[in-house]
């Protein structure tokens, strides 16, 4: 498929997820700091105990200096339900040092006027701190058009045909920042996410309940019934 042909299919499939998914909005609007630690605590949880041991950091400790200057071990406590507390709780630390280092306050609004492209490189900058993770600071804080690729995005990309299937993360970051609209990033994010929760996962993929099954090169592989239709037959002399 050539590029341009690659382009429609996948704004075909966009609106196919949007039209099964809806258009989400985001549900928070946070400083950019904020979003930062947010989303470090996002790694390897689920969105419910991510936001648990946000909450409980923010209920432990009122300002973002009191979490600088804690006793580690004490913030490692208040963010446990988050999982890899001491880990998280080490580059939590870091982070705030050195913005409070670098920028000579805890604040990091300067991103959302900084290029994006800057911006990125800044955050990817800190140890702990991935592509996804500044993509995710950028898009939901700053209001940059940047494309976070999680882990459910790269499984559905590669999958559906979008990106080769031996893409790395960073190749299908790069790729689908390409080939999706920017002004789509956020929708095409959360939807793609959804659907990776809620069909396309790593064991079992639901592809005859899936949107996009009829584009999909996974599915026309193993040639999954579409939902409703009728089973083939076995045929005879081979066990059923
Ligand atoms: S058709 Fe199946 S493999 Fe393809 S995106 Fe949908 S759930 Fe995933």
């Amino acid at each position: 498929m050539d590029y341009r042909s690659l382009r429609r299919s996948v704004a075909g499939g966009l609106d196919r997820l949007e039209a099964a998914f809806g258009r989400p909005r985001l549900g928070r609007s946070l400083p950019p700091l904020d979003e930062l630690i947010l989303t470090i605590l996002s790694q390897n949880t689920n969105d419910l105990n991510r936001d648990r041991a946000f909450r409980s950091l923010r209920q432990a400790f009122p300002t973002w200096e009191s979490v600088m200057e804690a006793d580690p071990a004490r913030i490692e406590e208040a963010i446990r339900c988050g999982g890899l507390a001491h880990i998280k709780s080490r580059i939590i630390q870091e982070v705030l040092r050195r913005v409070r280092q670098e920028r000579g306050r805890l604040d990091l609004d300067v991103l959302r006027r900084m290029p994006a492209e800057e911006a990125r490189r800044y955050l990817s900058g800190f140890r702990g701190v991935g592509d996804k993770t500044a993509c995710c600071v950028l898009l939901f804080a700053c209001g940059h058009a940047a494309f976070p690729v999680d882990t459910h995005i790269h499984r559905v990309a590669r999958r559906v045909g979008w990106v080769s299937s031996g893409a790395t993360p960073a190749t299908s970051h790069a790729v689908l920042a390409g080939l999706i609209p920017a002004s789509r990033y956020l929708v095409a994010h959360v939807n793609l996410i959804t659907l990776g929760r809620r069909l396309c996962r790593p064991r079992n993929p639901d592809c005859p309940a899936c949107p996009l099954r009829r584009t999909c090169r996974h599915a026309r592989r193993g040639r999954p019934p579409l939902r409703g239709a009728p089973r083939p037959m076995a045929r005879a002399g081979r066990p059923a």
